[in-house]
């Protein structure tokens, strides 16, 4: 019935994580004992203090639709927040609440991107923002990078990726899939780039901006010549662990703000109440209360980094933010592991999962096709058992 579908939906990729996380359930199903390290969720639950806010809010009677863009203190607390992690000051009149960041995201594809406008993606990127700008129609053109560079883009590349249809670049640090984080003077040189191409709009994603390891973190918009064109993207879902509670964040133009108001005003009427009502406590704690949770990834991230480079054929850095390693595993391409062929990234994690039985990411979703995405957002004995099982099933 494919044909009975909008050309719309058919062009529409899958995601690939939530595609590996089907395969890997299936084969659960089957009886396998399947590690999951495909998936970007921390594994902690949601701290006391956020819950109890939102155990008040329901008794409070937080039962009706919330202003489409967000309750006002909701709002107010968002301005506080951006003021106190990001030195950006926004008025609560250029803030847009949403389902999740990916609401955002998508708001904002929609209410900015025309058919045949060029997109820029940093490679390696989140599977959805190319999906996103398929989606409005437009065309993203991918600047690459490798773990040579620590998959970061140079300005000479940026420069050398924008046309007169280029509207729109998307920044993501700390970033998914690889970990990395630009620094200050990385996005300044970046910037300079910008600044002579004032058409083009930045989208800066900075969900993972509290799972970072002791590195300085900037927000783009804090470059002043950016600011009247940056959108800062942010959420609740990864920093203090509330993913199914969907409460997402744009700071921006006022301009961009009212339509991305107006868009959800037609799709959604607004983010659920209740966990509007739980990120005002989130937001308003200091970053202090979840430090426990990072201090967690961090060491986790020590395990699987000394684990993996014990693994000849893993080549792999050292991410400072976010819960994912990237490795680049091109080393295997064109081997035969168990008879299997190994032509790329793809056929390496279909491998693992196979007969090492731990679900991962292809980084060709990413646009890294010599890497695979592996969440070290498990518990430390899960972490090892998995590698271990990596390093027995290439043994
Ligand atoms: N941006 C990035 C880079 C992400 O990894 C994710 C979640 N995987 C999101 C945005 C979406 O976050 P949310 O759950 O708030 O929609």
């Amino acid at each position: 019935m494919n044909d009975q579908l909008s050309n719309r939906i058919n062009s529409l990729p899958v995601s690939a994580t939530l595609a590996m996380a089907a395969k890997a359930r299936e084969l659960k199903e089957q009886g396998k004992d399947i590690i999951g390290l495909s998936l970007g969720e921390p594994d902690f639950n949601t701290p006391e203090f956020i819950k109890d806010a939102a155990i008040q809010a329901v008794k409070d009677n937080y039962n009706s639709y919330s202003p489409v863009d967000g309750y006002a203190d909701l709002k107010v607390a968002i301005c506080n927040k951006f003021k106190r992690d990001n030195n950006l000051t926004y008025k609560p009149s250029q803030v847009v609440v949403s389902t999740g960041a990916k609401q955002s995201i998508a708001n904002i594809v929609m209410v900015l991107l025309n058919p045949g406008d060029e997109v820029l993606l940093p490679a390696p990127y989140w599977v959805s923002y190319s999906a996103l700008a398929t989606l409005a129609e437009a065309k993203f053109v991918e600047i690459p990078s490798s773990i040579d560079t620590n998959f970061k883009i140079t300005p000479e590349q940026l420069e050398a990726a924008i046309t007169p249809k280029t509207k729109m670049i998307f920044f993501n640090s700390p970033n998914n899939p690889s970990g990395t984080i630009y620094t200050e003077a990385e996005y300044r040189a970046l910037a300079k780039v910008l600044e002579k191409h004032p058409n083009i709009y930045i989208l800066s994603d900075e969900i993972y901006e509290h799972i970072n390891y002791g590195e300085e973190i900037f927000s783009f918009a804090a470059i002043e010549s950016m600011y009247d064109r940056t959108i800062t993207v942010n959420g609740v879902a990864k920093a203090f662990a509330m993913t199914g509670w969907r409460i997402g964040y744009i700071g921006g133009p006022e301009w961009i703000a009212k339509a991305c108001n107006k868009m959800q005003g037609q799709i959604t009427s607004g983010a659920n109440c209740i966990a509007q009502r739980a990120t005002i406590a989130a937001l308003e704690a200091p970053v202090s209360k979840i430090q426990y949770m990072v201090d967690e990834f961090h060491k986790r991230r020590d395990i699987i980094l000394e684990l993996l480079r014990a693994i000849d054929g893993f080549n792999v850095n050292t991410p400072t933010g976010a819960f994912y390693v990237f490795p680049d595993v091109s080393a295997f391409f064109g081997k035969e592991l168990k008879g299997v062929k190994i032509n790329n990234a793809s056929d390496f994690a279909l491998f693992i999962l196979e007969y090492a039985n731990v679900a991962t990411v292809t980084g060709e979703a990413f646009g890294a096709p010599d890497c695979i995405r592996m969440s070290y957002a498990a518990s430390e004995a899960q972490i090892r058992e998995a590698i271990s099982r990596i390093k027995d099933a290439l043994s």
